[in-house]
């Protein structure tokens, strides 16, 4: 599933450690690290295991989480955005440890709720960068 988005949302800037996220998210998979030594997911991405100093391998996800916390943004501190909108940080089902700062799409701002369970759909901006969002999971609705 995609989105269509206004321009002027701010670019991601791939880093070293991020850059493998970035390209994953080009190909519409969200990728986390995972520690082959101590089991662990890791992100954001780092250089190395933060727990072991292991190296790290990337792995997709399902894409399915549960909203942690969020905001709802009233006045257009961004340039693409237009208020109100929701800022907030869903945690993967897979593994909890991962929390991805986002925006929920596809959701009256009334109807975000913690714990409400959510989907990864990916923004195409119109820069052509791809940005990993979430969406409410709704019952019965096509995949
Ligand atoms: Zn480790």
């Amino acid at each position: 599933m995609e989105t269509s988005i206004p321009a002027g949302r701010p670019k991601p800037l791939a880093d070293a450690d991020t850059a493998p996220f970035w390209a994953a998210a080009q190909e519409r998979r969200l990728s986390v690290q995972l520690c082959e030594n101590c089991d662990r997911a890791i992100f954001p991405p780092k250089p190395a295991c933060p727990h072991c100093v292991r190296e790290l391998a990337w792995r997709d996800l399902n894409g399915r989480g549960s909203v942690y916390s969020f905001c709802i943004s009233r006045m257009n501190f961004i340039g693409g955005y237009k208020a109100p909108y929701i800022v907030a940080w869903v945690a993967s089902d897979e593994h909890p440890e991962c929390i991805f700062n986002c925006n929920i799409v596809d959701c009256a701002i009334e109807d975000v709720r913690i714990g409400m369970p959510v989907e990864v759909v990916f923004e195409t901006r119109p820069e052509g960068v791809t940005v990993p969002q979430f969406r409410p999971i709704r019952e019965g609705a096509p995949a």
